[in-house]
């Protein structure tokens, strides 16, 4: 029998708000979610741990949902924390079931075995990543070449260092979003907008966009606020604003919809 983590009172690990949305856009969230399954406590954390940071990307579901609603897209959100599984890492990678996240032990997630870690993953990463692949295929069926976005939050302060950037476009070879994202966000004088900052994604993380977009060719950008400037709810809503003032007119031009080598 294999386990099964998740209880008929747990929510569904995945999300989809706006799915009549019609642009050829999806918006994905992959760390919307700061639940945890009951089955697992609470990871043997404080509630005040798993509300911080390291739990989830405060203020992006905000923000990612305020942008399909902007953009008529579809979004997907992942249903729970990133520290039960990390739905933007490999499973196989060491940190996709974290023991130790920005200086706080996991104790819940200590000598897991295959079984228990196959778990979270048949319950929260696969569903939430089928998702993505099912509305991705249904475009490709329709010979659709949708674009990806994926929409995260960073903390002020890592490791004791302040991070200037109120927003970071990550991206690898693909320019055709992040390129002029970067430069529409940078005409706005009060913004000190990152490229590949807070952090590169041309260093192997980032699973969804890679998996997802890279690897088929579609246009992609993986988009960071800081969560100081979005933790509230109405001011999460006016970033959402201006990132699709930002991305309209690059997600209305034709030419970036193609299937890239
Ligand atoms: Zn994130």
């Amino acid at each position: 029998m294999p386990q099964t983590l998740l209880r008929p009172d747990d929510p569904s690990p995945v999300t989809v708000r706006r799915a009549e949305g019609r642009a050829p856009l999806l918006i994905a969230c992959d760390h919307a979610s700061n639940r945890v399954p009951t089955a697992l406590g609470n990871l043997g954390l404080a509630q005040s741990e798993i509300e911080r940071h390291i739990g989830w990307d405060i203020g992006a579901a905000t923000v990612a949902a305020a942008l399909a609603e902007r953009l008529d897209a579809p979004t997907i959100l992942a249903g729970y924390s990133r520290l039960v599984i990390d739905c933007n890492r490999d499973p196989d990678d060491s940190t996709s079931i974290p023991e130790m996240s920005d200086g706080t032990p996991i104790p819940g997630n200590r000598g897991l075995s295959a079984s228990e870690r196959a778990a979270r993953k048949r319950a929260i990463f696969d569903p939430y990543h089928a998702e993505i692949e099912g509305w991705l295929k249904r475009q490709a069926a329709r010979n659709v070449v949708p674009a990806l976005l994926s929409v995260h939050s960073f903390t002020p302060v890592m490791g004791g260092k302040a991070r200037p950037w109120h927003v970071g476009i990550l991206w690898d070879s693909d320019p055709r979003i992040p390129v002029p994202l970067i430069e529409a966000l940078r005409r706005e004088r009060d913004l000190i907008v990152g490229d590949n900052e807070p952090y590169s994604a041309r260093i192997p993380q980032g699973y969804t966009v890679r998996h997802h977009a890279a690897s088929e060719g579609l246009p992609h950008a993986a988009i960071e606020l800081r969560q100081d400037l979005v933790a509230e709810d109405s001011a999460a809503a006016r970033w959402a604003e201006r990132l699709a003032a930002a991305l309209a007119p690059i997600l209305a031009r034709r030419d970036i919809y193609y299937v890239r080598d």
